[in-house]
């Protein structure tokens, strides 16, 4: 088993200088103009260790076999694919190509952006032996020192918004690519810092996430910030036309994660909804001093008397409750 995953690893450290020597040839000129055009510099592209995979079917596999692990190796990796005839073939061509490390650094997967035409965008390595998606966040392992000395984390999208973050000398960021943000994730983020600030795009799927992610952190009782990017922008898009001065006033703006709940409710839940949320979210709560402090607050935000909520919800309080006399 440990034979088994230390191979993994090192077939992940060798594929991640496959790819990264692709980029630095001239195979890679057109992933390399292309992040140009994105505004990263080269520092910031060697510090997240970007590579490129070319469009061909046979490449990386070619690589892996030289270096004595099998095609068959290279699938239960994830990093090579097989049809239904049995076919192996490289899973990532034509990608700008991510490492995603765990928080030791170790490489575990790869994330791939098309840069030319074609679908999907993104492709991930599947889950694997050493990664299992939900469990690990993109950039935790570079932006861990930073979120010891400011406790926070800055919780983003997807890579490029990382990169980004990062690249404008916000070294406390990390992104969720793709998923719903776990709890394993929020308790993996909680031992380094006490605040986390979410920044997600400006579109419905930004919004949507914002609400779920922030009601996941609240539950684990975690302090955060919700900052929902102008219309169309992501953090990445913002950074690069409007530079620090114009995220500040985004996160300046920004309401605490409970504020942000209530808002997004009231405005876009009918009544039912609201007391469905609240009723669901009080109810995951395992902590009563927890509860006992969302619970009037989240009345408030509904803008409801606190007896009046406790009885919409159905939920009496542990702390004040007392026993009738003759019960006594
Ligand atoms: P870019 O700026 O390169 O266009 P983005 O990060 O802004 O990419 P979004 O569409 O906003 O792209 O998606 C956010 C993140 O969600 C991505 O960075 C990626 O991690 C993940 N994602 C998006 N589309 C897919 C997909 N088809 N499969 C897997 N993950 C995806
Ligand atoms: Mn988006
Ligand atoms: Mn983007
Ligand atoms: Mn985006």
């Amino acid at each position: 088993r440990k034979a088994r995953k230390k191979r993994l690893y090192d077939m992940h450290e060798e594929s991640k200088k496959y790819f990264q020597r692709n980029l630095s040839i001239s195979t890679g000129d057109i992933a390399r103009r292309y992040l140009r055009n994105r505004g990263l510099t080269q520092e910031i592209i060697e510090k997240f260790c970007l590579g490129f995979s070319p469009a061909d079917w046979h490449g990386l596999d070619n690589y892996i076999q030289s270096k004595g692990w099998t095609s068959e190796q290279g699938v239960e990796g994830g990093l090579l694919s097989k049809n239904d005839k049995g076919k192996i073939y490289d899973r990532f061509r034509g990608r700008l190509i991510f490492p995603i490390q765990d928080l030791s650094g170790k490489v575990i997967a790869f994330g791939g952006r098309i840069i030319t035409d074609g679908e999907p965008k993104y492709l991930n390595s599947s889950d694997t032996p050493i990664y299992k998606k939900g469990d690990h966040l993109y950039g935790l392992s570079l932006a861990r020192s930073t979120m010891t000395r400011t406790k926070r984390a800055i919780l983003t999208e997807g890579y490029m918004d990382v990169i980004s973050l990062h690249q404008f000398g916000y070294t406390d960021s990390c992104g969720v690519l793709g998923t719903a943000l776990t709890s394993e994730q929020v308790k993996k983020l909680a031992g380094f810092c006490s605040r986390i600030d979410l920044i997600f795009d400006g579109d419905g799927a930004g919004r949507k996430a914002a609400l779920k992610s922030s009601r996941m952190i609240l539950l684990q009782g975690v302090a955060c910030k919700v900052v929902l990017m102008p219309e169309g922008e992501d953090v990445d898009s913002l950074l690069q036309t409007k530079g620090v001065e114009g995220l500040e006033v985004c996160m300046n703006d920004a309401p605490a994660g409970l504020q942000f709940c209530m808002n997004t409710l009231r405005t876009e839940f009918a009544p039912r909804e609201i007391i469905a949320w609240a009723k669901s979210f009080l109810a995951e709560l395992s902590d009563n001093s927890l509860k006992a402090y969302y619970l009037p607050r989240i009345a408030d935000g509904l803008g409801l008397a606190e007896a009046d909520f406790r009885r919409d919800t159905g939920i009496s309080s542990p702390a004040k409750r007392t026993l009738p006399r003759t019960e006594q």
